[in-house]
């Protein structure tokens, strides 16, 4: 099997399998516990947030540990926008590209505690404009939430500046950054973020575990309450051996992206050039250069995506349609209508995404095998 679906998810590299292993059977204790085996637990789950704050120039105290990106995402919507609230801020701006964990919490927030949600447009590649933000600022906005980089179409958005306006207006900034955690600086302070959230299986971490960096002194509700733990930010008895799976395999991710991130992004131009070459009428999609380097997003005109992803699956290929939590809805991507590609145009978006284990010789079958697919798909098309 070839798996291109990188941002879907990835395997857990061995070495953090390793760093795992002892938290299980071994030093299995909750971390809450006064004696030995108790303290072996909780010192684990404090160097993992040293650990992780060291990549992410930040105080370990700033990391609140959770279960996932979409849990993160809605500490950060839920817990800050009601912290403001109760002080008569409830205008939220975000864009309409961000992934359903951003976009359906800010849809609760509004439905359920009338907030007023700004979505900013964004441009053909997928860009927010800077200006736009600072345009949208009113005297009630309770917090920006603008992703880092794109899960459908891998834009990179210009955090730094558009956290350099909500500080000016003194308004809060979060960033969904589970798309960037293995490939792009996380340093928050360069970034001017105030959240930030991370989940660990994008980055050959463990699926279930996830992070919100929260700046100190933001105002955060507790969505999650109950023994207190994570300083009463997030109940509930740490998950040890994820937690400390977690910060080695982002320690192990931003260890090696240099390099890594050279690589992949030869592999992409690889890949791109040979299916723009062989495949007619084909568009790539997202930004040229602000991009995650092993991500490829495509528009194949008249070749329905899900046709495409069965033909490569048969071919032992895995790839996705767009963001895999979207997949196997038949309508069009919302990140894809948003940019101004019409609802035919989105239907036949193809993402392939690569990662560590790919190879020039796997990039090379892909190239020679899709135009076969995309040929029969749209023969049964039209
Ligand atoms: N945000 C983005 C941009 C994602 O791509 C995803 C997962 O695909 C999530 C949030 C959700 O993360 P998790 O799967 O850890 O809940």
């Amino acid at each position: 099997m070839i798996y291109l679906d990188h941002s879907a998810t990835t395997a857990v590299d061995p070495r953090v399998l390793e760093a795992m292993a002892p938290f299980w059977t071994e030093a299995y204790g909750n971390p809450s516990s006064i004696y030995g085996l108790g303290r072996r637990a909780a010192a684990a789950v404090e160097a993992a947030r040293a650990q992780v704050a060291g990549v992410l120039n930040c105080r370990p105290a700033e990391i609140v540990f959770t279960g996932c990106g979409t849990e993160s995402d809605n500490l950060a919507l839920r817990g800050v926008g009601l912290a403001q609230a109760a002080r008569g801020r409830r205008h939220l701006i975000t864009t309409p590209i961000e992934h359903h964990a951003v976009l359906h919490t800010a849809a609760d927030l509004a439905e359920h505690f009338d907030f007023e949600v700004t979505t900013l447009a964004v441009d053909r590649a997928g860009l927010v404009d800077p200006a736009a933000v600072a345009a949208a600022i009113r005297p009630d906005t309770a917090l920006i939430s603008v992703m880092y980089a794109n899960n459908e179409v891998g834009t990179v958005e210009p955090l730094a500046e558009i956290g350099a306006i909500a500080r000016q207006h003194g308004i809060p900034f979060h960033t969904d950054a589970v798309q960037a955690g293995g490939y792009l600086s996380l340093d928050v302070e360069a970034l001017n973020v105030d959240l930030l959230a991370l989940s660990a299986h994008k980055f050959h971490g463990p699926k279930g575990v996830g992070l919100l960096y929260v700046r100190q002194g933001t105002r955060l509700w507790p969505t999650q309450t109950g023994g207190g733990q994570e300083r009463g930010r997030r109940a509930g008895t740490e998950n040890v051996p994820h937690i400390v799976g977690l910060a080695r395999a982002l320690e192990l991710a931003q260890a090696d992206r240099t390099d890594e991130n050279a690589r992949l992004s030869a592999l992409r131009e690889r890949l791109a050039e040979g299916l723009c070459a062989r495949i007619p009428d084909i568009a790539l999609s997202g930004h040229p250069t602000h991009r995650l380097p092993g991500h490829l997003s495509l528009v194949i005109q008249g070749a329905e995506a899900e046709g495409l992803l069965i033909g490569l699956d048969l071919a032992g290929v895995a790839a996705s349609s767009g963001s895999a939590c979207a997949s196997g809805s038949p309508t069009p991507s919302h990140v894809l209508t948003a940019m101004g590609f019409s609802p035919q145009e989105a239907l036949g978006a193809l993402r392939l995404t690569l990662g560590r284990a790919n190879t020039e010789t796997e990039v090379d079958y892909v190239v020679e095998k899709l135009p076969e697919i995309v040929a029969r798909v749209r023969g049964m098309t039209r």
